[in-house]
């Protein structure tokens, strides 16, 4: 029997919608307008891409929003001081800065820069510390994007076997965190694989739920799924073809044509993750302005 295939794309749509009409109310009651910073440094075109869409987004809600647009020449004290300029702006209520940077500029300092109240990446340690013990926090935007898909679905989880692969710091680590914490989503038997796993078909095989973040094309094949499996593709990747207007199609980390049809829900690439990593940044930028993180 064919998966059920988890629409990221409408998911997005109607969580998006939710927040449209809630942004609607909190106006007319006179409350504040939710405003997210965005700051985009060089012009990467993937970069520009992710962000016009997140800002766009904000704009379809009714959010304000700041786009703040440097060329890549910018020096990290340049950047600092942009950040600081944002902390401190009392109408911004969170904001983010696009990765990867330039090289010339530390990434782990400038994630640092930012104040974990207006963090609504969720990538600050005292964020992803929250998170860990289960305290109230702006969950990382993809993995909170995942938890509102098992949600909505009414996929279950609790004493479910979750395998992760991938252990990158804004998918993978976070992602076997929040499925283990005492919540639903969440009470998984989690195993978070990555590239020194041996065998890493054995332990897909034995996964009622498998999340590939890993970032090589059709890297999960139908050998390495159980029957019935829920399967969360992270991956978007660019594959040469020249049949495509761009020259380039999105491919995501699972053979997604041969795992389909043994698969119990499956995510597409695109319009599965992709779209819920922006509706969970919208999340992350309401609950600021509303105070509800951090008073
Ligand atoms: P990353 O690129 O930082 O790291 C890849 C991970 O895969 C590593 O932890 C590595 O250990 C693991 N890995 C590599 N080869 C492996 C192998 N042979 N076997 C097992 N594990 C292996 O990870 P990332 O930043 O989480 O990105 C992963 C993919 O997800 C990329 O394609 C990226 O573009 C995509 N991504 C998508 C979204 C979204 O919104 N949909 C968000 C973030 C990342």
């Amino acid at each position: 029997m064919a998966a059920t295939i988890i629409d990221g794309k409408q998911l997005a749509k109607t969580i998006k919608e939710e927040i449209r009409q809630e942004v609607e109310r909190i106006k007319l009651q006179g409350g504040k307008t939710p405003h997210l910073g965005a700051v985009l440094i060089g012009d990467d075109p993937a970069s520009q891409s992710y962000i016009r869409s997140k800002v766009r987004s904000c704009e379809q809600c009714g959010f304000a929003s700041t786009l703040i647009q440097k060329p890549s020449i910018i020096t990290e004290y340049q950047l600092l001081s942009i950040i600081k300029e944002l902390n401190d702006d009392d109408d911004i209520d969170g904001f983010i800065v696009q990765l990867p940077l330039p090289e010339h500029i530390d990434e782990e300092k400038v994630t640092l820069a930012i104040d974990p109240k207006k963090d609504v990446d969720g990538f600050h340690p005292v964020n992803f510390g929250r998170m860990a013990l289960g305290l109230p926090s702006y969950l990382p935007a993809t993995p909170n994007g995942i938890l509102e898909m098992l949600k909505r679905y009414k996929i279950e989880t609790s004493g479910k076997h979750c395998v992760v692969v991938g252990r990158s710091n804004i998918v993978g680590k976070p992602m076997s965190i929040l499925l283990a914490n005492k919540s639903y989503p969440g009470n998984c038997t989690v195993t978070l694989t990555h590239s020194r796993t041996q065998d890493l078909a054995a332990e897909t095989r034995r996964a009622d739920i498998i999340i590939a973040a890993i970032g090589i094309p059709n890297f999960i094949t139908a050998d390495m799924v159980k029957e019935g499996a829920t399967i969360i593709d992270v991956g978007i990747n660019r594959v040469d073809d020249v049949t495509a207007k761009r020259g380039y199609r999105l491919k995501g980390d699972v053979d997604f044509e041969n795992v389909q049809s043994k698969a119990g829900f499956i995510t597409p690439v695109p319009g599965g993750v992709g779209p819920m990593t922006v509706a969970s940044l919208l999340i992350n930028t309401l609950r600021a302005s509303k105070k509800e993180v951090y008073d």
